[in-house]
């Protein structure tokens, strides 16, 4: 079975391949052209004498009626041929999704699309008025079991730094720029296109298919997936599987070398700090304004020592890639347990692996006065704290209280409990090992950020981060930084993993 439909895939694969070099060099020409061949033909064919004028006109009214028929269906077709998948990436980038209004607008975006396509939605509301999308692919027979294809519809604001237009879902060079181009929005229309194919197989489906679209994902999640677990758990009953953003695969030579499906992640704990003082003017000395009270806590809290720790989710993520990584990260992983006895662990580890063993303190907001000759009443600070799976929040946050003294005051403004990673035992995560294990191997990933997978894990239900794009740090750097971008050919060949993943997995 997998063969056939790898097969048929790769086969579709080529045809949108050639169809989209065609589509870039005829741009402009009307895509309901076809019907107008028959036309066409008979008016050749009376020209050249090959038909008398009775059968022209009993050709043209048989053209006529085809094209009744004809049109309807191409028409209907028309938004999920080849190359569609790329124009659905442009539309939906060119929607400003940055803010909550935005974001909404997103998501009707697609739900019209599903509802073009014949699919009937739900439209869930939080009590802050942010939409959720929410559409289900029932199987025939008795099967409970539903794999939810999650994605957000928000991004961070664009920032400056671009040089391209960063809602313009712009082409340059078979790339497609713009905000959410990555994060999350290409994985959006790979999980659309996946649905849309199923949906046309419903008989074939071994598992219920579900595509969600929430809204409120990059500040946190609370009125997305955090709201609807809580407010419409009828949504997750019988969820083996949320598969959304937050896999992370090695690429080299444009070939992938593993999979890393996440399975847990660090915790936020995002917290604002705040200090107290006597305003004043800026040329009498004290000691004790705002901003010195907030400085000097913060300064403690940075020279707090790093506390590195290995939790079994960094050693299993690090242990099963080693093999497949140079000889120096081998090294690393193979030596672990001897590195953290080291007094300086840091020193010897590869770049970006601290972050897998340490709760982290960054602090990226500051705001006091804006007088440079007077000294404000206020001082804050935010602060963006990731902790490890272990940590314990109550126990940290007391800990850095009593290092900071009583000059600042914390807020908590995101916290999560402690969740279990997902399984990796059951029969849909074997499934996917077997689907993308045709490529390459797949890891069961442990990453220091965070997605609205923590929602669902606190509440036992399965959730994966599977990116199906093979992308490079070069493309990976534009995730909330400028000109954020995908390659066409990476985009599309994700599209078609995707939907080999969900053929294999939720369908016969
Ligand atoms: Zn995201």
């Amino acid at each position: 079975m997998g063969r056939r439909l790898f097969r048929a895939v790769s086969r579709r694969r080529q045809d949108r391949v050639r169809d989209l070099k065609q589509l870039s060099v005829e741009k402009g020409a009307p895509r309901d052209a076809a019907p107008l061949f028959f036309v066409d033909l008979i008016a050749h064919c009376w020209q050249h004498r090959l038909l008398d004028s009775a059968a022209a006109v009993r050709a043209s009214v048989t053209s006529l009626l085809l094209l009744l028929f004809l049109v309807p269906a191409l028409l209907r077709g028309a938004g999920s041929d080849s190359g569609s998948t790329v124009e659905w990436l442009q539309d939906y980038l060119r929607i400003d999704s940055s803010t909550p209004a935005g974001a909404a607008e997103a998501a009707d975006f697609l739900r019209a699309l599903l509802h073009r396509h014949g699919i009937a939605t739900r439209w869930l509301v939080s009590p802050e008025g942010r939409p959720s999308l929410y559409a289900r692919l029932v199987p025939e027979g008795e099967v409970e079991e539903t794999v939810v294809l999650l994605h957000h519809t928000d991004v961070v604001p664009p920032g400056s730094s671009w040089t391209r237009e960063p809602f313009g879902g712009g082409v340059e060079d078979g790339t497609i720029y713009g905000r959410g181009a990555v994060d999350d929005k290409s994985l959006g229309i790979a999980h659309l296109w996946a649905f849309l194919e199923a949906s046309k197989q419903t008989h074939d489906l071994t598992r219920g298919l579900a595509f969600l679209a929430v809204t409120d994902e990059e500040t946190g999640g609370a009125q997305g997936s955090g709201w609807l677990v809580e407010n419409h758990p009828e949504l997750f009953r019988g969820v083996v599987a949320v598969l959304g953003e937050g896999g992370m695969n090695r690429i080299r030579g444009g070939q992938v070398v593993w999979w890393g499906v996440e399975v847990a992640q660090k915790r936020p704990l995002w917290l604002q700090a705040t200090a107290i003082g006597r305003p004043g003017h800026g040329s009498t000395l004290n000691l004790h304004t705002a901003p010195h009270r907030l400085i000097r806590g913060l300064n403690r809290l940075l020279d707090r020592p790093l506390d590195f720790r290995i939790t079994p989710e960094a050693r299993r993520y690090l242990e099963a890639v080693a093999p497949m990584e140079p000889r120096g990260f081998q090294e690393a992983v193979a030596n672990m347990d001897e590195i953290f006895s080291h007094p300086e662990p840091a020193t010897r580890l590869m770049p970006g692996m601290p972050s897998y063993f340490l709760d982290s303190i960054q602090i990226n907001g500051l705001e006091a006065g804006e007088r440079l000759n007077a000294a404000p009443d206020q001082a804050s600070a935010l602060i963006d704290i990731r902790l490890l799976p272990d940590a314990d929040e109550e126990e940290f946050l007391r800990e850095i209280r009593e290092l900071v003294g009583t000059d600042i005051e914390f807020e908590v403004l995101l916290s999560a409990p402690r969740s279990p990673a997902s399984p990796t035992d059951t029969p849909f995560f074997q499934c996917l090992e077997e689907v993308l294990g045709q490529r390459a191997p797949v890891a069961p990933a442990f990453i220091p950020g965070i997605t609205d997978a923590r929602y669902f894990r606190q509440r036992d239900i399965p959730a994966y981060g599977f990116s199906p794009f093979m992308l490079d740090g070069s493309s990976l750097r534009g995730i909330h930084g400028p000109d954020e971008r995908i390659p066409i050919e990476a985009f599309q060949a994700g599209v078609e993993e995707l939907e080999r993943v969900i053929s294999g997995c939720v369908m016969e």
